[in-house]
């Protein structure tokens, strides 16, 4: 028997938007870690973690994974808000990182076991116009991958218009470029149509919509998409209009992922069980972790939904850990999204998962198999380190009116 003698974060990456938690126990040298970063509230979930969920949990058992989870669930009686699942979730991953290591086994192995020898990953391809797309895309196929996301730039691209040829109001709040629903909606079938030929009809792409559309639009688009054949169309509605997608399933077979902004079982459990959805795309630390994961991977095999943990973008190496070990495991497992770290942050975290062409493989150690260098952790910090990047809201891209668009 381990007992948690302690838990506390490490902020690590510039501007520490990294947040590693460690929990440590009486057994010499044995200790976990787990993911709990948050971009835009890391001091918020630093403060539930040693604040809240630490005192409840120091002296207890290690190996009760499940019964802790429980206890940190309800420990603050309001619960599956974004900021406690991923405090929990850091936790969680930590206690099965201690779990594998006290077993001498990956943490996929306790999971079930292997159900493939390595995780198919997709790459980000994007280009602000479709020349520079299409080379995006070759560099992907020809470094091995066998699904790739094509974006016109950044999100909603395609659908920016320059404030020049804008039709602004004289008092507008923005000049260099507005968002124009429609010219979103034309553009990506364009976009595709362009890949399709230059690239024959045989890759399967995705496209993240980043919720950029109002539901009708977003049918109209999942609709123009059907001819394509994408692996998927990501984030077509926003968490608010997730009853959109009974009428989005009726008029298209494009298929669907959703997930990365859920955080409350309500969110995903409609969607999975009225076979509503074909993708669920939650990111693992935002869930509650390991274990919370494992159960909505259950809960989907049951209906045909396969996973795409969310990652890529501000996700941290431990977290992708914790994602591909569910993904070795799960046997509806459908695709991963690929991170890209530099050598740097990979020598901060021995023991990461590695890629080779378009597959991921863990380090096969025991437990996560992932450890952090905290010397090396702290040097990412840089001497930059300050609040001002997260501190920024995650979009101000407006319409010509001046309305906010939902990032
Ligand atoms: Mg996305």
């Amino acid at each position: 028997m381990a007992k948690i003698t302690g838990v506390r974060c490490i902020r690590t990456r510039k501007n520490g938007t990294w947040t590693i938690v460690k929990v440590t126990t009486d057994q010499d040298g044995l200790y976990g870690i787990g993911s709990a970063s948050d971009l835009y509230n890391p001091e918020a979930v630093v403060q539930v973690i040693e604040q809240l969920l630490a005192p409840r949990i120091v002296g207890r058992d290690a190996a009760h994974i499940e019964d802790l989870w429980q206890t940190m669930y309800t420990s603050g009686y309001w619960r599956n808000g974004a900021l406690l699942q991923t405090a929990i979730g850091g936790i969680d991953m930590a206690l099965w990182d201690i779990k594998g290591k006290e077993a001498g086994l990956p943490v996929y192995q306790l999971l079930g076991g292997a159900c493939r020898s390595a995780v198919a990953c997709y790459g980000h391809a994007g280009g602000s116009d479709i020349v520079q797309l299409k080379e995006e895309v070759h560099r992907y196929l020809e470094e091995g991958y066998t699904v790739v996301r094509a974006q016109l730039g950044g999100y909603g691209g395609g659908g920016f218009v320059p404030g020049d040829r804008a039709k602004l109001p004289d008092n507008a709040w923005r000049t260099d470029a507005v968002f124009d629903e429609r010219a979103y909606l034309n553009a990506i079938p364009d976009m595709f149509e362009q890949l399709r030929v230059a690239f024959g009809g045989g890759i399967p792409f995705t496209h993240d919509v980043h919720e950029h559309l109002s539901p009708i639009l977003a049918i109209q688009l999942a609709r123009r998409l059907e001819p394509y054949g994408l692996f998927f169309l990501e984030d077509a509605l926003p968490p608010e209009q997730i009853g959109w997608y009974r009428q989005l399933r009726q008029t298209s077979a494009t298929p669907q992922a959703i997930g990365e902004l859920f955080a409350n079982p309500q969110e995903w459990t409609p969607l999975v069980a009225e076979r509503l959805i074909d993708f669920i795309r939650v990111r693992v630390s935002k869930v509650g972790g390991i274990s919370a994961a494992r159960k909505i991977a259950a809960l989907c095999e049951a209906f045909g939904v396969r996973t795409a943990w969310q990652e890529g973008g501000e996700n941290d190496p431990v977290n992708q850990a914790a994602a591909v070990h569910l993904d070795m495991a799960v046997w509806n497992f459908g695709i991963q999204e690929i991170n890209h770290f530099r050598p740097e942050e990979k020598a901060a975290f021995p023991g990461h998962i590695e890629r080779r062409g378009g597959y991921l493989y863990t380090s096969e150690r025991p437990g996560l198999g992932i450890d952090i260098d905290e010397a090396l952790a702290a040097s990412l910090l840089g001497e930059g380190w300050s609040r001002s990047i997260y501190h920024q809201p995650y979009t101000l891209d407006r319409k010509a009116d001046g309305t906010l668009v939902r990032p």
